[in-house]
């Protein structure tokens, strides 16, 4: 009941729950409580968990942030909601986000952006801000996000909470509906490492119905946990010119107490930031020009109500009135990078900057244990402050493209706050299968 009151006191200014399941949550809270009682409670009992609208929940709806999918209700849990189901954890509602996770600011949400609550000016960031929000705001104890190029990691920096990106291949991606699949994480948001690690260790492992993910032995096997205390940060983006001076600042204090602590910290050269996010950009949308052809009116959710031509024209019709601007610009950009014509010019070029920028991390975590910096070069926008360029909007994920490109790891953790008393974030990124390393790292500084 207290998250129930906080999202009644606050959710109709911040806009972070789409959807609040509150008696169903109260129920179960009573079965959990008979549960305990009787012994036979999960590991997670009582946990309150917020889930992001792209993330499917048997029997509830998920509408992507769009409108393409209103009305959609799933048959079937995703894996990771299913399995803190398994262990008793209440599910209290579905969260804001960008619709199908496109966007650094959750203003691209059918539904209006949810807003930060520090100051309700500003954005609460993106894709999962209202996941993020609902941490901040006690709404939830924690939310579950989803990551395809920060959008864990920025939004829980703008709001001041932590957000973890999990190393590709460590949570079944099965129940997220897919923005880009070859970058698409799921992980938690939450206001302390150890919730962090919690829910990691049930939402992790193996599962049959994707066969990206790892298995645990697979892990341990793979990735023995290093000791030596070496990290680096790349130069181009600590020094970088769009860096809020107070983030420099504090970044580089956050770096002097680790070098305090012990730690060696080495600036790195790394050649390829100025192509991190046109690989990224190129990438995800021609994956999700391709993963969002399935939604055409037939199979899930909307259909226009228009009288129309032929079949085609419902197709058309349907997706003109019920996508959102960013979803058709990225659709449009997909289908052209991946034409006859430029596929070569553009897909497959990238491909192969994403192959050097992979490898030339990953030689540098042979050498360090960890990469930090920033998690954005400033605090939360304005709202409305980059919604007219939308190349303004993408420089923004400079920081956090390069854990997805590479399927490395990241978190976010707190890092103070500006003169504007807003949330400042710091970045460890790790090699794959890190994420203890990471989080026993993010807790030496919080
Ligand atoms: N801002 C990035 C984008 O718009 C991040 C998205 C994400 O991680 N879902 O693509």
């Amino acid at each position: 009941t207290f998250y129930l009151s906080q999202i009644e006191a606050y959710n109709a200014s911040l806009n972070a729950f789409l959807e609040v399941y509150s008696e169903e949550a109260l129920d179960k809270a009573a079965q959990i409580d008979q549960k305990i009682a009787s012994g036979t409670a999960g590991e997670l009992a009582g946990l309150v968990v917020g889930i992001k609208d792209l993330l499917c929940y048997e029997d509830h709806r998920s509408y992507a942030g769009s409108k393409i999918l209103q009305t959609f209700k799933s048959t079937f849990s995703a894996t990771a909601v299913q399995r803190l189901i398994d262990q008793d954890a209440i599910i209290i509602g579905r969260q804001n986000c960008d619709e199908f996770g496109m966007g650094s600011t959750n203003e691209n949400s059918a539904f209006g952006p949810a807003l930060n609550f520090k100051n309700t000016a500003h954005v609460a960031g993106g894709s999962s801000g209202g996941s993020a929000v609902a941490v901040q705001a006690n709404m939830c104890h924690v939310s579950l996000g989803t990551d395809t190029g920060g959008s864990i990691r920025m939004p829980a920096s703008f709001c001041g909470v932590m957000g973890l990106k999990p190393t590709y291949g460590r949570v079944s991606r099965w129940g997220l509906i897919a923005y880009a699949s070859s970058f698409d994480s799921i992980g938690p948001i939450a206001r302390n490492v150890s919730d962090l690690a919690c829910v990691m260790k049930y939402i992790s492992g193996k599962d049959s119905y994707d066969s990206t993910v790892v298995s645990v032995d697979e892990i341990s096997k793979s990735a023995p946990l290093t000791s030596s205390k070496k990290i680096a940060y790349i130069k181009e983006m600590a020094e970088h010119s769009s860096l809020q001076p107070e983030i420099k600042q504090a970044f580089f204090e956050r770096l002097e107490y680790l070098r305090l602590k012990g730690y060696e910290i080495i600036p790195v050269d790394f050649p390829f930031v100025d192509a991190l996010l046109p690989t990224y950009y190129v990438l995800t949308t021609a994956e999700a020009s391709s993963n969002l052809s399935r939604f055409d009116g037939v199979k899930y959710g909307h259909r226009t109500e228009v009288p129309v031509k032929d079949l085609l024209d419902m197709y058309k019709k349907t997706r003109d009135e019920a996508f959102g601007e960013e979803v058709k610009r990225r659709i449009m950009l997909g289908t052209f990078v991946l034409s006859a014509d430029y596929y070569d010019a553009y897909y497959t070029k990238a491909q192969k900057v994403r192959r050097l920028i992979k490898e030339y991390t990953q030689q540098l975590l042979k050498v360090f244990d960890f990469i930090v910096s920033p998690t954005t070069s400033t605090t939360a926008y304005r709202l409305g402050e980059k919604t007219l360029d939308p190349l303004q909007m993408y420089l923004g994920d400079l920081f956090t493209v390069q854990a997805n490109v590479a399927g490395l790891p990241a978190v976010s953790i707190p890092m103070g706050e500006d003169s504007s008393a807003l949330p400042m974030g710091f970045q460890i990124m790790g090699d794959v299968f890190q994420e203890e390393a990471l989080l026993n790292l993010a807790s030496e500084l919080v």
